[in-house]
């Protein structure tokens, strides 16, 4: 069962009239991402969450190997996954990746990249919206100003009007249990079955003394709770602690209209479609959103420029996410005979790391491996599309 640590009662007092140099709404991957990049800027941070950090997982929390190093989270790592086999109704093929998944506990992670996020403050709130007009947050504990927001609260995008609400926006739905299971294995293993789901796909993540085993369905009308139990069932594995949400398979503008308020992870689309990916993108556009507003407190910025880059910086992926996305909606309409045949193709080697490579790419954890600029320090060119 879940131990909630969320404020509560009298503990809940009035932020009323607050106000924050930077105010982050949302701490999970891309919050925390971007909250990292402020430690030490001498700025005040305040960091908002309707949970304590760490307290309820929003993921399967598979990871690409790398990026937990460049996060320096390794810690949290509970399993690496070196293979992917992907399962059709015609065959199993199993995949050798050229980097590998690693597996993780929420919690843990969360938890190491808080402690990197020296001089953040954090506050459990519920985010209404926007204040009308103005450079403020409405929170179940009064408005909260400050002049550079970002909006890191999932998929729901709060702080923009109108709000994106499934099943109309372009959204995906999953679903998993997390069964205990003694797990030796090394991959994590897909299996496209139009008679699982129609749109979509099932997952399993090994990862230590439990099992991730879920579904996800490309089309938001369609239920996952039937799909995620038949086969949590058929592999005998216990259907016990449900986990499930929304994610995006759409990029949004990440700045809004106005351009007062930054946009990262789900809030801006960046979940890779397809794949369903979005805690590597979380990490990588949140530490891109970080490193912007980190110029403006340092004064290497004004807002409207460093808005402007981020807003550039995000758009200019928009191929990359486009050409997922067409994929997306083609896969599930590929007569499942030749899916297989493609995917014993994807087998060999030298396919496998071309198209895996292609996929490392679009959000490489080369990208921003090295400290962000300073003032002071010459700048590295943190934007580069
Ligand atoms: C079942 C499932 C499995 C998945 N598995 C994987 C996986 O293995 N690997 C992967 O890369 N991606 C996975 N994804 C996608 C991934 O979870 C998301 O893309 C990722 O969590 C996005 O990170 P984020 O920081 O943008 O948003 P989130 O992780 O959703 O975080 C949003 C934060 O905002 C807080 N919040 C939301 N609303 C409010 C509010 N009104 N007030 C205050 N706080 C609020 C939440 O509590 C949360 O802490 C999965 C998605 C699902 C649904």
């Amino acid at each position: 069962m879940t131990v909630r640590a969320t404020k509560r009662g009298a503990a809940r007092t009035s932020m009323d009239g607050r106000d924050a140099d930077v105010l982050i709404c949302g701490a999970s991957f891309a919050g925390l991402a971007a909250a990292r990049e402020l430690a030490g800027s001498g700025a005040r941070v305040l960091m908002l969450d309707r949970y304590e950090v760490g307290e309820r997982a929003t993921s399967a929390c598979a990871l690409v190997t790398p990026w937990a190093s460049v996060m320096g989270v390794e810690a949290s790592l509970r399993q690496e996954l070196p293979y992917m086999r992907f399962t059709t109704p015609h065959g199993s093929a199993r995949v050798r990746l050229p980097w590998s998944w690693s597996s993780f506990d929420y919690r843990e992670l969360c938890r190491l990249l808080f402690a990197q996020c020296s001089d953040v403050e954090f506050e459990t709130a519920k985010v209404h919206g926007r204040a009308p007009g103005g450079l403020a947050v409405e929170t179940d504990r009064g408005t909260i100003s400050a002049p550079l927001i970002l909006d890191a609260l999932g998929w729901r995008r709060m702080l923009d009007t109108p709000h994106v609400q499934p099943p109309d926006a372009l959204i995906s739905r999953g679903l998993e249990v997390h069964p205990r299971w003694d797990n030796s294995g090394d991959e994590l293993h897909c299996w496209v079955e139009r008679s699982l789901i129609r749109r979509g796909y099932g997952w399993s993540v090994p990862a230590g003394s439990e099992v991730r085993v879920g579904v996800g369905s490309y089309e938001p009308r369609d239920h996952v709770k039937e799909p995620t139990v038949a086969l949590a069932s058929r592999e005998g594995m216990d259907v016990e602690r449900f986990q499930g949400n929304w994610f995006p398979h759409a990029l949004r503008p990440a700045v809004s209209d106005d351009g007062m308020v930054l946009f990262a992870g789900d809030s801006a689309g960046h979940c890779f479609p397809l794949s369903g990916e979005g805690i590597r993108t979380a990490f990588y556009f949140g530490i891109a959103a970080g490193r912007e507003l980190r110029a403006v407190v340092e004064g290497r910025s004004s807002r409207a420029e460093a808005f402007a880059r981020y807003g550039a910086f995000s758009a200019s992926h928009a191929g990359a996410y486009r050409r997922a996305l067409r994929l997306q909606r083609l896969v599930p309409d590929i007569p499942p005979r030749l899916l297989a045949a493609a995917l014993r193709v994807v087998q060999l080697q030298p396919v496998a790391d071309r198209a895996f490579g292609w996929y490392l790419d679009q959000a490489h954890p080369g990208t921003f491996a090295a400290p962000p600029p300073r003032r002071g320090v010459a700048a590295a060119p943190a934007l580069a599309a």
